[in-house]
Formats: C-alpha cells, structure tokens, sequence
C-alpha cells in the first residue's frame, strides 16, 4: 500500500509542470470581463466610409501616380483636423521593372500634443492599390489596375477614424498613425511590404518606444470574416485574445471568426521580426473576399456594418489595453520562462524522491 501511495506521488509531481504550463500558453489574459461597460465606442462607421470615397474618387492609387499623390494631399487637407496633426514624409525611391524610377512616400501622423519621451502603440494600413488585378476572373483584365476600396482605402479610414477618436473624444495621445506606400505590388514586379520593410530598417522606427501594432488590412468588405492570423496568433497572442474575446462580447463574432487561420505576409510582419509584438486584421481573402486583387474591389463591397465593428471592437480594445499595458508585456518568451522555472523545480524534487525509493528498496 506505501509503495503504490509512493508511485502516485512520484506520478502527480512528474505532471504538475504540465498542470501549470497548460493554461499559461494559450489564452493569454482575459482582462476584458468588466471593463467593456466603462467605455463607450465613438468610432463612426459612416465616416469611415467617406474616408474611403474620398480616395478611390481619385482612382486606383499606384506607387508614384497622380492619384497617390493626390490622396496624400487630401489626408493632409480634410482627413486630418488642422493643429491636431503632425506629419511626416519618408521619401524613399525604387526602380520598377521597366527600369523608371518610382518616388515612394510613407506618412507618420502623429498627435501634436504627443509627449517625445513617452511610449506608444501604432495603428498601420497600405494606402497604395494594386498595379495590376492578376486575380481577376477575366485574364483580358489582369493588367488592368485594382480600386483597392477594400485593399488598401478600408485599411487607412479605420485607421483615421479610430484616431481621430482616440484623441479628441478619449484624449489618448501616445500613438501614431502609420500608412505605408508600396505594400501591394508584390510577384508583379517588386517585392511585398517594401514600405513597412523601408521603414522598420530607417531611424525613424523607434523599437524601443513602441509598446504594440495593429494592422488594418481589408477591413470594410460585406460579411467580411476575421480570423486569428498566424503569425499574430503566434508572436502577439495575449493582444490577438483580448480583441477576440471583446469582439465576442460586443456581439460581433460574426465578424470575428475565434479559430486560428494562415500565416500572412503583410504589414505587421518587419514588426514582428524586429520583436515588436503587431496584430494582423485581415479578411479571409483566400474563402471569404472574392473580389481579392480583382478589378471588383470597389466601394460596392464595401459594408458600413463591417467597419463598424472593426472600428468600435479595436477602439475597445485599445481602450482596455492601454489601462492594462503591464498585463500585455512582455509576450511569449515570459511565459516559457515561467514553465522552464518549475520544471527547475520540480526535477531536482523528482530526483530525490527516485533516490529515496531506490535506497528504501534495495
Ligand atoms: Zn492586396
């Protein structure tokens, strides 16, 4: 009887490592149980809307065109309220295939109250479209250019929405607005992500002063699906729990899809290689958003509802976060160390009761 008493004790010590780790890895912290009744969302859906129309009015916005730089001056005239906002210009230039030299602009929007020497979260989108629509159903139209009113315009007006609520109606400042030029152009030409991928490699990436990133990318499409993107699944997950759990609980999962999906190279990805813990939001374009890279992306599938519930799930979220900073930091790597430090335990302990049994015995 001793003896079987002995094993079991020996059997439930050898697991409790593995009783302590489970829940750590996985679900990260559910901060949101009682705090999504304190704040209320302002993000205005309709809004978001007319920033969309107000740069596909211009037509598809291709690196170094007309009408890139055009959307430019309107983010600069309209989108962004006078005094409020700074911007900067990162010119870049890259040669395109036929050898002509395109000139490259990524903007950095910043609150003019911001303090220098605080930290800050980013909210990131591509504001260029597609050169060329090489998945559209009808081969004659694959080098027609892409409207990119999803691709490319949802991404920028949920982000200019959300930051124009963030400051004037929540007075929150530490975070800076980030559009990239030259996201979309990738196996036409050139490379994916050579802006994000310009920036996160110049002086004006901050690493050390950047808490967290979020990308927003095919963000207004009808019954548009969001589900956990792989690599923000894998290297930002308390922050990827905690807006899908919010968006469960403001009764938008119809949207928010809580199950895991494929590794997408976009955006946030130079981020995360550089450690810099970013959320991918992406419509399933591979099932879902038929109209991907298509001379179909156009402001008919763009859904009020859809923007809404991206804009108001991630106004929430930031809101949550930004009370609970300390809970979201630092990601991953503190959870194996936590395990790897009872396992420095438990070992040891395990040992001496085998040595003890072994003595006992012979
Ligand atoms: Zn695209």
């Amino acid at each position: 009887m001793i003896k079987r008493y002995r094993l079991f004790l020996l059997i439930f010590i050898f697991f409790l490592p593995i009783l302590s780790f489970t829940p750590r890895l996985g679900l990260g912290h559910d901060l949101s149980t009682n705090l999504t009744s304190s704040f209320n969302p302002y993000f205005n859906e309709t809004k978001a809307y007319e920033l969309i129309e107000d740069q596909v009015q211009f037509g598809p916005r291709i690196p170094g065109s007309e009408a890139i730089e055009n959307t430019r001056r309107m983010i600069e005239n309209k989108a962004v309220i006078d005094g409020v906002w700074e911007i900067e210009y990162q010119n870049f230039s890259k040669e395109w295939i036929e050898g002509e030299n395109v000139s490259l602009v990524n903007m950095i929007i910043s609150p003019t109250i911001q303090n220098p020497n605080q930290s800050y979260f980013l909210l990131l989108a591509h504001y260029d479209s597609r050169k060329w629509a090489d998945q559209d159903p009808n081969p004659a139209l694959w080098r027609n250019p892409v409207m990119g009113a999803n691709d490319g315009a949802s991404g920028v007006a949920v982000a200019l929405e959300l930051g124009r609520v963030l400051l004037l109606k929540h007075q929150i400042s530490n975070f800076k607005i980030i559009l990239f030029d030259a996201e979309d152009q990738g196996s036409i030409g050139w490379n994916w992500l050579v802006g994000s991928r310009y920036f996160v490699n110049s002086n004006l990436f901050q690493k050390d002063k950047i808490t967290y990133a979020i990308l927003f990318d095919m963000v207004g499409g009808n019954n548009a699906l969001f589900k956990r993107e792989g690599y923000s699944d894998q290297y930002a997950r308390p922050l990827v729990s905690e807006i899908w759990n919010l968006a469960d609980k403001m009764n938008y999962s119809q949207f928010f899809i809580n199950k895991s999906w494929s590794k997408i190279t976009d955006d946030h990805l130079p981020f995360l290689e550089k450690g810099v813990p970013a959320v991918d939001i992406i419509d399933d374009f591979i099932n879902n958003y038929k109209a991907w890279h298509t001379t179909s992306d156009t402001l008919s599938q763009i859904s009020k509802e859809t923007l809404k519930a991206v804009g108001q799930t991630i106004e929430i979220t930031l809101l949550t976060v930004q009370q609970n900073t300390d809970s979201y930091l630092p990601l991953p790597s503190f959870t194996f160390q936590t395990s790897i430090s009872t396992w420095i335990v438990i070992l040891p302990l395990t040992a001496v009761v085998f040595i003890k049994l072994y003595h006992k015995n012979s």
